[in-house]
């Protein structure tokens, strides 16, 4: 399958997920509009060497996702958004009362105000082109709750909701709308909270990973980015053009249990 002559624009993709996806996409011939908060010579750098290996136009638009504003401003400046794919997002653990506000008001904007902003500024876009993909990364948190996240299970949610939302205002036009909502998936940012959690269990590496960060996920193995990515892309085929207001799990079975 191609997206070629299609453009995707995938916020926080300078690391991690948003980086997979952004190359899955490439792969399949998209062209890719790279976003995080940052302006450094390394972000340009990654959309440089997308460009590069895949043959397709790749971009770096700086642009904070926690201020509707920017995150307007980032379609805009795209210029182009056939498949909007929104991954930034950020965590805080923290009981329910001694929640730091300011983390909580963050988590909600960067993890779900923003894909509203966004959407509001592609579906215009999509409906000009005749064709959209909205695809917003969730997570198991979409769909189940864990103590001490609140911010992120509510705001996970919430992207939930507002997919299936966008998904019955588009149902009759060319435009889909859906959330992939993945376990535990190793990212940079997983892969640093390995030592760590080595030393407070004593643990050997693969014990951490089995017997402690993959103790709800079943199959005991992270999600990968690329099969993140993979997951995207067929959200693009035609095979999925009747698919639109559901989530997708990629969880090893987590929401299974
Ligand atoms: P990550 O930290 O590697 O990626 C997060 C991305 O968001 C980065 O590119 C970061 O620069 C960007 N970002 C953060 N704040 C931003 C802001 N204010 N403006 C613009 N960009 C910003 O983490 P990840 O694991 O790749 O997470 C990506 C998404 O996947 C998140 O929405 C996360 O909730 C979700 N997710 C991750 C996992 C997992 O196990 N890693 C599981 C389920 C869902």
């Amino acid at each position: 399958m191609t997206l070629k002559g299609k453009c995707a624009v995938i916020t926080g993709s300078n690391s991690g997920i948003g980086l997979g996806v952004a190359r899955e996409m490439a792969r399949a011939g998209a062209d890719v509009v790279l976003n995080s908060f940052t302006d450094r010579e390394e972000d340009h750098a990654l959309a440089a060497e997308i460009a590069k290996e895949f043959d397709v136009d790749a971009r770096y638009i700086q642009a904070d996702m926690s201020g509707a504003e920017a995150c307007r401003a980032l379609i805009t400046q795209a210029g182009r958004c056939d498949i909007l794919i929104n991954n930034a997002g950020i965590q805080h653990v923290a009981p329910v009362d001694e929640f730091p506000v300011d983390k909580w008001n963050a988590i909600l904007a960067i993890n779900l105000s923003s894909a509203f902003h966004t959407a509001a500024a592609a579906l215009p876009m999509m409906r000009e082109a005749g064709w959209g993909r909205v695809i917003n990364i969730a997570s198991a948190h979409g769909l189940t709750a864990s103590p001490y996240k609140s911010a992120y299970v509510a705001a996970k949610h919430g992207v939930v909701g507002l997919t299936k939302t966008i998904a019955l205002e588009t149902a009759e036009e060319p435009i889909t709308a859906n959330a992939i909502c993945p376990g535990y998936v190793l990212t940079p940012l997983v892969e640093a909270q390995i030592p760590d959690t080595m030393e407070k269990y004593n643990m050997g590496r693969e014990e951490v990973i089995k017997k402690v960060m993959l103790e709800r996920q079943p199959s005991r193995e992270f999600a990968t980015v690329e099969q993140l990515g993979g997951t995207a892309v067929f959200l693009c085929s035609d095979a999925a053009a009747q698919m639109t207001g559901t989530t997708l799990s990629v969880d090893g079975g987590w929401t299974a249990l």
